[in-house]
């Protein structure tokens, strides 16, 4: 049942939010937002909250800049772990002539989301966020706890953190399941479960703000870039997903073995996934984490119970219910990445390719298999040849693949401290 954005605006005011924050998503999943007073808000939620579209990229050029952000009322998130007098939310873009914005990630995966019921299909998807609780030191940034996998010894500042946030996140009505330290020190995961895929994307954007501006309070910073730390494991963002059809979920078994329609959609993911490397695994840095022994995944194989797989069939007792992708990282702009999942695992379900046999073996070091991209332009040139180029709005796409590819040039002719370090002296 959908609530009208007037109908929330009275609700909102009628239990005490004294402001609204409105969010815009923009190309790399950061939320940008205006903070109205509830009283000023009331049109906006009508008709709209008008926004600079220069200034946020992708959207526009600065010769056409006033766009529209239109409440969804889906996504409204309350700010209970400040005063409990700002609500959160989010909104989705059109230009001044009303007509959506092929550039906003959320209309992006809404509508990726239609095409697929109008398929018969739903997606179920969840995710294990991890993440790095550090501290600056000059300036520096150092581990701010020595922990281990599971730790209950080292991290009593960490726990105060931590149950601070946990509580905050399930306060704002996100569905979080565990929490614990891990393998590297100062890094943690929190797990998402199972939810419609625009809202797991909702939740992990809005999770990101919390966990950072909670961290801040404890003198902390929290990040989520891929690999911070070079000789330690990274943070993943392993997504978890199933499809269901007739309110029947298409990967259920009881056989310890994956069903037929499970190995289509793993064959779709495997054999595109050079090219989703690029929303996945989105930053330069991105590239650092999936390299060999450290639990992220360098060959395109899948496999049970494989944790140097790209895709684990999670089993508990023979069950099997979805696939855990490990690929991403916790940098994706989530809504993307969801939408290019959610097209190449249809894809596969059309397609009915059987996968390759499931790997048994570490697969780090495994002769004769695809590779991860090595780097993030040879993702680049992998999405502009893939099916996902034609399948997403030609814009987004286009808008993507420059901006990255900046980011790429960008590194490739700075000067870094591995140089300086190296090369200054010696040379
Ligand atoms: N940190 C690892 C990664 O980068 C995953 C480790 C784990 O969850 N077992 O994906
Ligand atoms: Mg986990
Ligand atoms: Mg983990
Ligand atoms: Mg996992």
């Amino acid at each position: 049942l959908e609530i009208e954005p007037a109908d929330l605006w009275r609700i909102l005011k009628a239990s005490g939010i004294k402001y609204v924050k409105f969010i815009i998503v923009d190309i790399n999943g950061a939320p940008r937002s205006e903070i109205v007073p509830i009283d000023m808000a009331k049109d906006l939620f009508i008709d709209g909250m008008p926004f600079d579209a220069s200034s946020i990229p992708s959207y526009s050029t600065v010769n056409k800049s006033d766009f529209v952000a239109y409440v969804d009322p889906r996504a409204v998130y309350v700010e209970y772990w400040q005063d409990g007098k700002v609500a959160d939310v989010f909104t989705m873009v059109s230009d001044i002539a009303d007509k959506p914005s092929p550039l906003d990630p959320r209309r992006v995966l809404n509508d990726a989301l239609e095409q697929a019921r109008s398929k018969g299909y739903e997606f179920l998807m969840g995710v294990e966020v991890e993440f790095f609780v550090i501290k600056e030191d000059g300036g520096k940034p150092v581990f701010a706890d020595p922990g281990i996998y599971f730790d209950g010894w080292n991290v009593t500042v960490q726990s105060q953190f931590m149950k601070e946030l946990i509580t905050a996140i399930a306060d704002a009505g996100i569905n979080y399941t565990k929490t614990h330290h891990e393998v590297a020190p100062s890094q943690y995961e929190v797990n998402i479960g199972a939810t419609d895929p625009l809202r797991l994307a909702d939740q992990i954007v809005y999770f990101k703000i919390m966990a950072k501006d909670i961290a801040r309070k404890y003198g902390l910073v929290a990040t989520f870039m891929p690999k911070p730390f070079w000789g330690v494991n990274g943070s993943g963002a392993h997504t978890h997903i199933s499809v269901w059809k007739d309110g029947k979920n298409l990967f259920q078994s009881s056989t310890g073995k994956i069903t037929e329609e499970c190995g289509y959609a793993i064959s779709a993911i495997l054999s595109n996934a050079r090219a989703l490397s690029s929303f996945v695994a989105p930053l330069v840095n991105s590239y650092k984490r999936l390299v060999p022994h450290y639990e992220a995944p360098t060959r395109i194989v899948w496999g049970y119970a494989n944790r140097s797989a790209m895709i684990r069939i999670p089993q508990y007792k023979m069950r099997i219910n979805r696939i855990e992708y490990r690929h991403p990282d916790p940098s994706m702009n989530p809504y993307l990445a969801f939408t290019a999942i959610i097209k190449t695992m249809i894809r596969g379900l059309e397609e009915k390719k059987e996968p390759p046999p499931p790997t048994e073996e570490v697969a780090y070091e495994l002769a004769n298999a695809l590779e991860t991209p090595a780097t993030l332009e040879d993702t680049l040139k992998e999405l502009s040849k893939s099916f996902l180029a034609t399948e997403l709005p030609s814009e987004l796409v286009n808008a993507y693949i420059k901006i990255k590819q900046n980011e790429w040039e960008d590194y490739l002719t700075n000067v870094g401290p591995w140089e300086k370090t190296w090369n200054i002296i010696t040379q």
